[in-house]
């Protein structure tokens, strides 16, 4: 475990300042991911399960991955620009920085007499009155996972085995299925203790990974088609007409960087992905190569090996940005 110089907490003194308050928000960055939905409603179990009114939001107004939809409380998920509930405190999880969580969710942030971040990226400014960011720990909901058994929570109960399904799909889903460099042995420590709280691993994993669109299939097919090697990267992309095209939708094109991850010889991989007016970036790094920092070269962030930005343009002038940037890897 490595907290970060932005950190001023513990997740101890975390969870001891939520059991004071009693109506909390949680909202995770935008374009949600498994961890970011995992970390949010996590938390709003654990906090429901001792009593308090959680309120878990979105960042973004866009529907949320339907392959997320068999989490405990995925019904009560509010957009942030809807919200307007008086809190008494603010949780910002798997995100470090108000740029991550969007304006909507900033206002309501805003409101908020305590504010906290619960994260594991690394940024050099503290963004909450109470920061823990630990760049170690393999999801966001692993630290949530941590704050849920410190709020005293009965291991043995429905509750918990509810928390445990949220933290542990955040876990399977930003590690990778436990492949990539983040995991950990604390990642594999936290499993077991959420598989002792009751939870059905073949179920999730099913729900995750093998309920697949046709058209997301079709979106892999598509990018492995019309790879480029750049120098020691693989670099592909989808433009909105082939979204169009197969009859994808955003969701359908997340994870197209998997299987050009997956391909022998590449260190680097790089998908581009259109959306309306702008195009949103994904790179992979198998070996120590920083991915990040090439990330925020264009205004984008996330870990050493796993990063994203977006790029104000179309795809052709992405395209030719990202050939450039790669060659000289
Ligand atoms: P993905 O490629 O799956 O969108 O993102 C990979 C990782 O980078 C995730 O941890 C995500 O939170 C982070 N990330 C993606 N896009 C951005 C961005 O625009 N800014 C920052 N700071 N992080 C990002
Ligand atoms: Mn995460």
């Amino acid at each position: 475990m490595t907290v970060t110089p932005q950190t001023n907490t513990t997740l101890q003194e975390i969870a001891a300042e939520l059991l004071k308050r009693d109506a909390i928000a949680i909202c995770g960055h935008v374009n949600p991911d498994g961890d970011c939905i995992g970390s949010t409603l996590g938390l709003a179990c654990a906090l429901r399960a001792v009593g308090k009114t959680a309120f878990a939001l979105v960042a973004d107004d866009g529907p949320v991955d339907a392959s997320l939809s068999f989490m405990p409380g995925f019904a009560s998920l509010v957009p942030a620009a809807a919200f307007d509930e008086p809190i008494d405190a603010f949780v910002m999880v798997d995100a470090p920085g108000a740029q991550r969580i969007g304006e909507a969710a900033e206002a309501v942030r805003a409101a908020a007499a305590l504010t906290v971040t619960i994260d594991h990226h690394a940024v050099p400014e503290r963004a909450s009155r109470l920061s823990y960011t630990d760049p170690d720990s393999a999801s966001a909901s692993l630290l949530v996972w941590e704050v849920a058994k410190l709020l005293g929570i009965s291991p043995q109960g429905e509750d918990m085995r509810e928390v445990a399904t949220c933290c542990y799909s955040g876990l399977l889903t930003d590690t990778g299925r436990f492949m990539h460099q983040n995991t950990n042995l604390e990642a594999f420590q936290g499993a077991v203790e959420m598989m002792a709280c009751g939870l059905d691993a073949a179920r999730i994993s099913t729900a995750l990974f093998q309920q697949r669109t046709e058209a997301s299939v079709k979106i892999d097919a598509l990018a492995v088609d019309r790879m480029q090697v750049v120098g020691r990267a693989l670099l592909s992309w989808i433009s909105i007409g082939d979204i169009e095209a197969l009859g994808a939708d955003k969701h359908d094109v997340e994870n197209a960087i998997a299987p050009l991850r997956s391909i022998a010889g590449f260190d680097v991989a790089c998908i581009l992905k259109e959306r309306e007016g702008c195009v949103r970036g994904s790179l992979r790094a198998k070996d120590g190569t920083d991915v990040a920092a090439v990330a925020r070269e264009f205004g984008g962030g996330g870990h050493k090996a796993a990063a994203g930005f977006t790029l104000e343009c179309g795809i052709d002038e992405a395209v030719r940005i990202m050939q450039d940037r790669l060659a000289t890897l």
